[in-house]
This record gives structure tokens, C-alpha cells and sequence, in this order.
């Protein structure tokens, strides 16, 4: 393979979903209509969406030795991942995702990261050379946070530009990491809890991503659902929208963005031309039902958006 590099530093799990008429109430158990199982984990769906789009992809993360682990290994394999830094532990089972989704389409999650929870910082340093030759880093909140400023910093030192997803979001980074991120990428939840700061109004947008940018990232990208996104950099705040779909599943959106705009930087697109392609890609992603399984592959995509 020969296309843009990537280096993905993140976590993987598989999503244990539940179809039920209402959400259990504690202590009782009750018969689901439907059971399906779906590749998750924040950093693996971006590997697998730049990957989808034709990008030499190099994933770090950690498996359990079990069933979800070979699984999720054979998925990378299947897309044309690079795995070498794939690592397996025998002393946690893979991360899942339990989630029961009633008949409104309310859910409630549990996640175990389990095994994501063991990459160790010597992982990552054993991973240098595969971020030393990427075009993009990309990593998330999904990992431990030592782990995410080591990869963060090799990145650094080696001049590979940094997207960072802080999803899951939690108050209290530590200012290295706003640092580190060439381009600090929440959504607005995330923004918020961040911040604590409301985004429901643009201006609002544009004053809490005004405030993360001052933490230290070069750009903020703040995903804003059907509205599309906000770009904030020196240069001020640009709204760039997407196109309106009927959306019947936006789980996903995010990583869909994110690794559609980890594939494009990488592939030497300028910053706002990347943004409006992941956002194409987005838009289409939400279009289609479950996570991965609604990413759209190269073939799949007007050949324009490429
Ligand atoms: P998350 O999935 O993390 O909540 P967002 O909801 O902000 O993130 O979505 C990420 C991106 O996905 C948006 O910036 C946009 O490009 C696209 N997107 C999300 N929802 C829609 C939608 N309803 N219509 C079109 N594009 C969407």
C-alpha cells in the first residue's frame, strides 16, 4: 500500500448491542428482540475510517486474548491496517461495550476499556518509527493520559502534525496536551464539559472554541452535528457547514470526521479543504446504520470528494 500515512494511537472495543422494547429496570432481567455485535473504540474507528478512504494506516492499541481481540485484529487485517503495533494482553479482556437500545432508540452504555487500559508508554516508544513516518498522529481520551502525551510528544519531536479527539471528554487536561495538539478536535459536548462554557449558538461556539484555543492548540475544530464545523485558528473563527441529509444513525460521526480529516491532511490537503471533504464524508456516514459498518470506502464516495 502506498497511500497517505496515518498513525492511530487509541483504543478499541466491541459494541454488545441489545435491542429491547424499554431499558431494564435494576434488578430485572429482560428478553431482547434482536442481539448485534460492532467494531467500536474511538481510536480504531478513525484507523478504520482513514483506512476505508485508501490511507496507509498504522494502528497502537491493545487487545485481550479472546474472541473480541482476534476479532478486532482480523477487522484491521481485513481493511489493510498495519498491525505491528497491535499488542495483546492476557490480563484484560478486550474493551466492550454492553449497550441496550429500546424501541425511542434511548440507550444506556456500559464501556469496559479493559485492555486499552494496559498500553504501557514503552508501546508507544516501540511505535517511534511509526509515527516518525506518518503524515498525521491521531489519538483520543480513550487511552491512559500518559500514554496519549508520550505518543503526543515522539510526534512532536519527530514534526508529525497531532490531531487530538478529547472524547471522551473529562474537565482538567493537563496543558501539555492542549500543547502537543496541532489541531484540538471536540464536539460540542465536549466543548462544553471542557470549558463549561454553553454551545448552542455559533457565538457561543466561537467563545468556548476561542477559549480552548488559548490552552495552546494551534487550531481548534469544534464538529458541530448537522451544522457542520467551526475552524478557529490566529486567524479568527470560520463556519464551514455541511450538507443537509436525512440522518437516521449519527453514532459514529465524530470518528468519521476525524479519520476523514487525519486522511486528507495527511494526503497534503490544505486545512479548510479537508474539513469540508471529512465533512462530505460525514454527512454520508450519518446516512447509514451502526459505526464502521456506516463508513463509506473510497469506491463508495463521489469521486470529487477524494
Ligand atoms: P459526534 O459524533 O462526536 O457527536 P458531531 O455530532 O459534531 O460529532 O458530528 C461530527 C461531524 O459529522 C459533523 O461535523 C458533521 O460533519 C457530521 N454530521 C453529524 N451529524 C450530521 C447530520 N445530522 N447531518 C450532516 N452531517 C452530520
Amino acid at each position: 500500500m502506498t497511500g497517505p500515512k496515518i498513525c492511530v494511537v487509541g483504543a478499541c472495543n466491541i459494541d454488545l448491542i441489545s435491542y429491547v422494547e424499554r431499558l431494564p429496570v435494576l434488578g430485572e432481567t429482560l428478553h431482547g428482540k434482536k442481539f448485534s455485535m460492532g467494531f467500536g473504540g474511538k481510536g480504531a474507528n478513525q484507523a478504520v475510517m482513514a483506512a476505508k478512504l485508501g490511507g496507509e494506516v498504522a494502528m497502537v492499541g491493545k487487545l485481550g486474548r479472546d474472541v473480541f481481540g482476534e476479532n478486532t485484529l482480523a477487522n484491521f487485517k481485513k481493511l489493510g491496517v498495519n498491525v505491528s503495533h497491535v499488542h495483546f494482553t492476557e490480563e484484560a479482556f478486550s474493551g466492550v461495550a454492553p449497550i441496550a437500545v429500546d424501541d425511542n432508540g434511548a440507550n444506556s452504555i456500559i464501556i469496559v476499556t479493559g485492555a486499552s487500559d494496559l498500553l504501557s508508554a514503552e508501546e508507544i516508544r516501540a511505535a517511534e518509527n511509526a509515527i516518525a513516518k506518518s503524515k498525521v498522529l491521531v489519538c483520543q481520551l480513550e487511552i491512559p493520559m500518559e500514554q496519549n502525551l508520550e505518543a503526543l510528544r515522539i510526534a512532536r519531536k519527530n514534526n508529525v502534525p497531532t490531531i487530538f479527539n478529547p472524547a471522551p471528554a473529562r474537565p482538567g487536561l493537563p496543558d501539555e496536551l492542549y500543547q502537543l495538539s496541532d489541531i484540538f478536535c471536540p464536539n460540542e459536548s465536549e466543548t462544553e464539559i471542557l470549558t463549561g462554557m454553553p454551545v448552542e449558538t455559533m457565538e457561543q461556539a466561537e467563545q468556548a472554541a476561542k477559549a480552548l484555543l488559548e490552552r495552546g492548540p494551534k487550531t481548534v475544530i469544534l464538529t458541530l452535528g448537522e451544522r457542520g464545523c467551526l475552524l478557529v485558528d490566529a486567524n479568527g473563527a470560520r463556519h464551514i457547514p455541511t450538507r443537509k441529509v436525512e440522518a437516521i444513525d449519527t453514532t459514529g460521526a465524530g470518528d468519521c470526521f476525524v479519520g476523514s480529516l487525519a486522511f486528507f491532511l495527511a494526503a497534503g490537503k490544505s486545512l479548510e479543504d479537508a474539513i469540508n471533504r471529512a465533512n462530505k464524508i460525514a454527512a454520508v456516514s450519518v446516512c447509514g446504520q451502526g459505526t464502521q459498518s456506516s463508513f463509506p470506502g473510497a469506491s463508495e464516495l463521489d469521486p470529487e470528494i477524494l
